[in-house]
């Protein structure tokens, strides 16, 4: 398939002015768009035909060439007529930056964020409490400032993207805008690097911070520390730090929220005739009293007792559930009363447990 000519391509006479070949060209892009002509191979062609002929006609240098050698003056390259896109650009985006919201300035990239697992205590979760945390992140060279240069030198703009850190039209027709491959979207290149960044502008160093964990923070709750993240290549901002808490499992409590469960063994005779027991809480052991003929899943509520809510700031409870211990190994002394005990029990109490037996009865009448 032969070349169609680029005039035809655009449909504009030989003498047409550049801003009449700027104009043909936009309505074709404009129609033609691949955005705008999804799998449609034939629009696909035709702008990549149209871009074509435009990057050509609207340099009068190349345009020039073209007049006096048509398509043999760009063959040989391979480039078809790309090899010299500066000012092509900058149209580019002139006529497209509207349109498709692809603005012509660099975007600074900013630094990436980092994850924290800070593993704290049940204890430290309910009271708060500031820990120190120490970690490696990239941080901006001191030696330089963060540029990358070499000691009395500085970077230069990059001449692909101009310092937009963005091209248009790379090689394939279809990229609208991508990252510049030379600069790598930093706008600048380092040419003498400096020797304590190899030109990358950050060093990995140990960090030390001291966090401040809030009373009441439950598992798997975020605190961001703004800022604290990587320094941005090239200057731009940091990027943030984001802990990530977990609480470990404790010995004696249960959290439910801003509630927290136990429970506390008492004795047979402690459940029977009542009495006192110690009970831990996050503040402490306190005395519990136990009312006569507790059974074992009675559950006791300690007002206040429990973990503060971080968003209504009220103290929960602290729930006890009590169970009846039962010993195995007796002193001959608890044996002979419990035998004795036994001995005069006799049968469980009607209001008890004959209603159980009676049920049993039933199931088998
Ligand atoms: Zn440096
Ligand atoms: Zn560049």
């Amino acid at each position: 398939m032969s070349k169609r000519d680029y005039y035809e391509v655009l449909g504009v006479p030989r003498d047409a002015s550049t801003d009449a070949v700027k104009k043909a060209y936009r309505k074709a892009a404009l129609q033609f768009h691949p955005d705008r002509n999804p799998d449609n191979p034939e629009a696909e062609e035709k702008f990549k035909e149209a871009t074509e002929a435009y990057s050509v006609l609207s340099n009068a240098d190349n345009r020039r060439k073209y007049d006096q050698f048509g398509h043999a003056a760009f063959s040989s390259g391979g480039g078809a007529g790309f090899s010299d896109f500066s000012g092509f650009e900058d149209i580019f985006g002139d006529i497209f930056g509207a349109f498709f919201g692809t603005g012509g300035a660099a975007r600074a990239r900013s630094g990436r964020d980092l994850r924290y697992n800070l593993e704290i205590t049940l204890e430290e979760a309910a009271s708060g409490i500031e820990k120190n945390i120490v970690f490696s992140r990239a941080t901006s060279c001191g030696d330089c400032g963060g540029n990358g240069a070499a000691k009395g030198t500085s970077p230069e703009t990059c001449k692909q993207c101009n310092g937009a850190g963005q091209v248009r039209m790379q090689q394939g027709f279809f990229a609208v805008s991508r990252t510049c491959p030379v600069c790598s979207g930093r706008g600048q290149i380092v040419v003498k690097p400096c020797s304590s960044c190899s030109g990358s502008g950050r060093v990995s160093s140990e960090t030390e911070l001291s966090v401040k964990i809030p009373a009441g923070i439950d598992e798997g709750q975020r605190l961001k520390l703004r800022g604290e993240g990587e320094a941005a290549p090239g200057g731009g901002m940091a990027g943030d730090l984001y802990i990530v808490i977990s609480i470990q499992p404790h010995k004696v409590f249960v959290r439910q929220d801003s509630e927290i469960i136990c429970e506390v063994p008492i004795t047979y005779s402690q459940a029977v005739l009542g009495g006192d027991t110690m009970v831990p809480t996050l503040d402490g052991e306190i005395n519990m009293k136990i009312p006569p003929g507790t059974p074992t899943g009675k559950t006791f509520r300690l007002k206040g007792k429990g973990i503060v809510d971080m968003h209504s700031g009220r103290r929960g409870d602290q729930h006890v559930r009590t169970y009846i211990h039962v010993p195995t190994n007796l002193t001959d002394r608890q044996r002979e009363l419990l035998e004795e005990l036994s001995g005069i029990e006799g049968t469980p109490a009607a209001n008890d447990s004959r209603t159980f037996f009676d049920k049993v009865k039933d199931l088998f009448d």
